[in-house]
């Protein structure tokens, strides 16, 4: 199998030097203001050298950094913690010159935010489609989150990465509830076929389209569609839910209903970067709601239903990049994906470094 060259993966991420890798980075730098002051410009002159990091000489430089990263669409709880760990890590440090005290901050703060980047579970999605195919049964994903932060784009993103690392795919229907939801997935798959069975000279198709209309159960659809991928020979199950918002009761116990009974292998919820903390919020409520009607995520996790983010837009969020970090940090879940532009090709995974670089501006 054949990985997408133009598809970053983490490997990548930990051999790069500083400074190299900016194609990588454009995901966060593409539209930086140039002339900003940034975090280290706002401390150099409040800084004594030469002597071992004390609280006191750390308290200016913490309280900038805190609120630097809060600006940067950070959660306050969690900027507060970042802080902590910083301190942690620079107390006692014997610092002689801007350079060294600019290397301990970003090196402490870049740990913290890796640490919280790359959260409990390394999640290598090809790995685990070959592990389920070989088990004789499809590997099903479960798309969800609000209206309009991208899901339905976002979910033909990630079904032409799996066509270009040779899947086969079925997309399952199951928002049931907006109209044109159905007709705007066939318009992706259409585009999708247009580009990976051109050539295929009438072979077997590489993705189809699973639907039955509207208004029905979407929990029978997905069970439906999924026996339907096993029996057919398709090799990913992406499964299409109702953008609901998370008040809606009714329809958060469908989703819910939906993932207990068809116990998808990876739930991911699709939220939008350019909203930053409301982002966070969503998530949290979803999560609790899914939580509260008996979902349990990945290794029956009490904790969180989720057990993956897509972050979607976030070629537009100049670098606040705070949300990425607020994130994963709450769910402990790890951002799998992020949505970079509005054609197929333009989807990244998160580039903790650059997220770290993005904040340091
Ligand atoms: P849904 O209602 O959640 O399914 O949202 P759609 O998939 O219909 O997307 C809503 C809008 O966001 C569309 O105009 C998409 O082209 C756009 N969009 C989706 N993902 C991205 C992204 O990563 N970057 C940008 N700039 N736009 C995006």
């Amino acid at each position: 199998m054949q990985p997408d060259l133009d598809f970053e993966t983490s490997d990548d991420d930990e051999d790069e030097e500083d400074g190299e890798g900016e194609e990588q980075e454009e995901a966060v730098q593409q539209q930086q203001t140039s002339g900003k002051k940034g975090f280290f410009g706002s401390i150099v002159s409040s800084f004594a050298y030469n002597k071992p990091l004390s609280k006191a000489d750390l308290e200016p430089i913490l309280s900038t950094l805190r609120d630097h990263l809060i600006a940067k669409n950070v959660a306050v709880e969690i900027a507060t913690r970042l802080c902590d760990s910083v301190a942690t890590k620079l107390e006692g440090q014997h610092v002689n010159t801007w350079t060294g005290l600019k290397g301990f901050v970003r090196n402490a703060l870049e740990e913290s935010i890796l640490r919280i980047l790359s959260p409990n579970r390394n999640l290598n999605i090809l790995r685990e489609v070959q592990v389920k195919n070989d088990a004789g049964s499809p590997y099903v994903i479960v798309f969800c989150g609000v209206n309009g932060v991208g899901k339905s784009t976002n979910l033909a993103k990630i079904a032409n990465w799996l066509l270009v690392n040779g899947q086969r795919v079925l997309v399952i229907a199951c928002d049931t509830f907006r109209a044109g939801a159905i007709e705007q997935l066939r318009t992706h798959i259409h585009a999708l076929k247009s580009i990976h069975e051109g050539d295929n000279g009438g072979g077997a198709s590489k993705i189809d389209l699973f639907e039955k209309g509207y208004g029905k159960d979407s929990t029978g659809i997905a069970m439906e569609g999924i026996r339907y991928a096993a029996n057919s020979g398709y090799q990913v199950c992406l499964v299409d839910t109702a953008g609901r918002m998370q008040g809606n009761e009714p329809l958060m116990k469908q989703l819910a209903k939906l993932i207990k009974v068809n116990e998808p292998d990876l739930t991911l919820f699709v939220g939008e970067a350019l909203v930053g903390n409301e982002a966070v919020d969503q998530l949290v409520n979803f999560n609790k709601s899914l939580l509260d009607n008996g979902c349990r995520g990945a290794q029956n996790s009490a904790v969180s239903a989720i057990n993956g983010i897509v972050l979607t837009k976030f070629d537009t969020i100049d670098d606040q990049v705070g949300a990425a970090i607020s994130m994963t940090y709450i769910t402990g879940q790890p951002i799998v994906f992020v949505g970079v532009g509005q054609t197929y090709r333009d989807l990244k995974q998160l580039n903790a470094r650059a997220v770290v670089r993005a904040l340091m501006k």
